[in-house]
């Protein structure tokens, strides 16, 4: 019989199996278990629309044999079993998209680091990384011949027919020699085995089946003095099922703690780090439902971590699964939370239609996006850190979702808003607004590229020395989110930038008007001198305390943010140049407008050009805009020594 040689892509993967120096090789228990559980998932759900199956749903199990003598350890299942020409499809290339994606992450890196291999499901190669051979014996259902498939690693494999009582599959691993750093012997081991299946394979379905030996007291034939017979130890084997098979959800929180649950996230969700929040629901009454739910502490689809993007919750009704990914349940703002849902309320042949418009479903997302933003306020008002990390994660899908459907959903999730009103500190809005002072009317903001702009923006000053707090917003979505909520306890958003404050009196604003009126004549020269088509006015300001000047957009166009939107980030050249018209807002009483004015008065017009220059250059680089002539700009500055 001649040997067959593995497919070209699957031989690395092999020999990085067979190689590994990973030291987390205890998974491949898990992989070859599961590859059992799922064969038998098959032939149970065939069972269900074909009576010749002949068997019950307690008649499935797994078991595990070991062979000391031998060396091998034999997992064997009674599933739904391979034909000769499936076994050498199935194990002789990679067929497991984890395994592919796994390959991929590896070529990408050039690396011989395989530490990540246990976020990746590896599948049936993993045997390789504890045994020098492996044999498979297997027989599909409904066949009457079996196969044989063998391998002692990258050379190749061989496969024949063979007989063999019932349909299943065997994979006998003929565990390594061991080496001066690994005891490979100790998966030979019941108790090691035993604690394999604990950890790694507690939830799965079926029984999954060791031979346990235990002592136990047992009667001889003599008697003491009383009559009674005396007792003597007895070694007893015995077949015994060593995983508890019930589901995570299904369980008590007495019998499963946090700790569990968080174990069982990092295992299903391929994640290294423990959730943010976990959340357990046992509801029951009209609609009865188990579900248990999780939000990453980071965003696990963009990670190194072998999950595809998806989003949705796994659906079962009574521990079986019904969808993968129900995307019905939360809408999209809550699209990163993971787990299960399990009701016995809903029905085992659901279609994806029918789903979209189930009503139970309905009730129970709606139940579901109230305890989970109720568990979010919890985090944000009892671990600060811990949301403010969260919200740096997924902040982004709250404010979608306050913008989305016309703000239909504004009112639920504007709680869960923070915003920085510095550089290490957030508050929610109710916390802002509980803090205001008794003479603030309205909630301040203002938007800049980051938080340390924003704060420099001359605008401030008057603010904050009132005593009132300014939100400084850094996404470009955050004015828009603003916009949607309109105000919050009936206090109006406010941009200090562009929006009148209503700190002045009428009688204030008239006279800074007619002042900027009777300084029309060096105001026009201060234009001209600067010469930026898109400067429009020149004028005083009435914002500012300290600094000399202040740039804003002119009313009624393009406003200065959007000019920095565009440049940052629109599609074509043309709209990345387009500028916003401006307005120089000058504070008249500040030495730099002094001097400018006595240059103006003495005749000067040349310093007094050069300042006005540099005055807008000044005020275009607080405002955050991008300053054309830099060269031009440094050269007048540095004149001034
Ligand atoms: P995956 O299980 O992710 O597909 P594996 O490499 O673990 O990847 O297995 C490859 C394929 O071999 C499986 O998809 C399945 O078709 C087949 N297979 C593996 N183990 C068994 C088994 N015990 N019974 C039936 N088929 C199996």
């Amino acid at each position: 019989m001649g040997k067959k040689q593995f497919k070209a892509e699957s031989k690395r993967l092999l020999d990085l199996m067979i190689n590994s120096i990973y030291t987390n090789k205890e998974i491949f228990l898990r992989e070859i278990i599961s590859n059992a559980s799922d064969a038998i998932d098959k032939l149970w759900y065939l069972s269900l629309t074909d009576d010749s199956v002949g068997l019950n749903r307690e008649d499935y199990r797994i078991r595990i044999y070991i062979d000391k003598e031998n060396r091998t350890v034999t997992v064997s299942d009674n599933g739904i079993g391979m034909t000769l020409a499936e076994a050498e499809s199935n194990l002789g290339v990679i067929a497991k998209s984890g395994s592919n994606k796994f390959k991929g992450e590896m070529d990408a890196a050039q690396a011989e680091d395989i530490s990540i291999i246990g976020q990746f499901g590896v599948g049936f190669y993993s045997a390789f990384m504890v045994s020098d051979k492996v044999t498979v014996i297997s027989k599909k259902f409904g066949e009457e011949k079996a196969v044989k498939w063998e391998s002692k690693g990258v050379d190749g494999y061989t496969v024949e027919e063979t007989d063999k009582y019932r349909s299943g599959t065997d994979v006998i691993m003929h565990i390594k020699e061991d080496t001066e750093e690994e005891i490979f012997g100790s998966y030979l081991e019941v108790w090691k085995l035993k604690a394999l299946v604990k950890k790694y394979s507690d939830y799965v379905r079926w029984p999954i089946v060791m031979d346990i030996t235990h002592t136990e007291k047992q009667p001889t034939e003599e008697t003491d003095k009383d009559g009674n017979p005396v007792m003597q130890n007895v070694t007893v084997t015995a077949p015994e099922t060593v995983n508890s098979m019930i589901p995570i959800w299904q369980r008590s929180k007495a019998d499963v703690s946090d700790e569990d649950c968080a174990a069982w996230y990092k295992e299903t969700n391929r994640d290294q780090n423990d959730p943010a929040v976990t959340l357990r629901v046992n509801a029951e009454g009209n609609i009865s439902y188990k579900a248990l739910l999780f939000v990453p502490a980071k965003d696990i689809d963009n990670g190194l971590s072998g999950a595809t993007a998806h989003k949705g919750l796994k659906l079962y009704c009574n521990g079986v699964l019904i969808m993968d990914e129900c995307d019905k349940l939360l809408h999209d703002y809550f699209e990163f939370v993971r787990g299960v849902v399990d009701s016995p309320d809903l029905s085992l042949n659901i279609s994806r239609e029918i789903l979209q418009h189930n009503r139970q479903l309905k009730v129970i997302g709606q139940n579901l996006e109230k305890k989970i933003k109720g568990e979010l306020e919890k985090l944000m008002k009892n671990d600060r850190p811990k949301y403010e990390e969260f919200w740096k994660n997924y902040g982004i899908h709250i404010k979608c979702g306050v913008c989305d459907e016309y703000g239909r959903y504004t009112d639920f999730l504007k709680d869960l808003l923070i915003y920085s009103t510095g550089e290490e500190s957030m508050v929610s809005l109710k916390e802002y607004v509980d803090n205001m002072p008794e003479s603030q009317q309205a909630i301040y903001f203002c938007s800049a590229d980051t938080i340390k702009h924003a704060m420099a923006l001359p605008q401030c000053e008057d603010v904050r020395n009132r005593g009132y707090e300014i939100l400084y917003l850094t996404s470009p979505i955050d004015e828009t989110v603003l916009m949607q909520l309109r105000n919050y306890e009936g206090k109006a958003f406010l941009n200090i930038v562009t929006d009148d404050l209503g700190f002045k009196t009428e009688e204030e604003k008239k006279e800074a008007i007619e002042k900027s009126e009777s300084s029309k004549e060096i105001f026009e020269f201060m234009r001209d001198s600067i010469a930026d088509p898109n400067l429009k006015i020149v004028l005083f300001s009435t914002k500012l305390v300290s600094s000399a000047c202040c740039l804003t957009s002119a009313p009624g166009g393009m406003t200065l943010e959007m000019e920095k939107y565009f440049r940052r980030s629109a599609p074509s050249e043309e709209m990345r140049s387009l500028r916003a018209d401006r307005v120089l807002e000058i504070n008249a009483e500040h030495q730099a407008f002094k001097a400018i004015k006595s240059a103006f008065d003495g005749g000067d017009r040349d310093r007094a050009a050069e300042l006005s220059k540099i005055l807008y250059v000044q005020a275009e680089l607080l405002a955050g805009c991008e300053v054309e002539d830099i060269a031009g700009y440094t050269e007048l500055v540095t004149k001034l020594f």
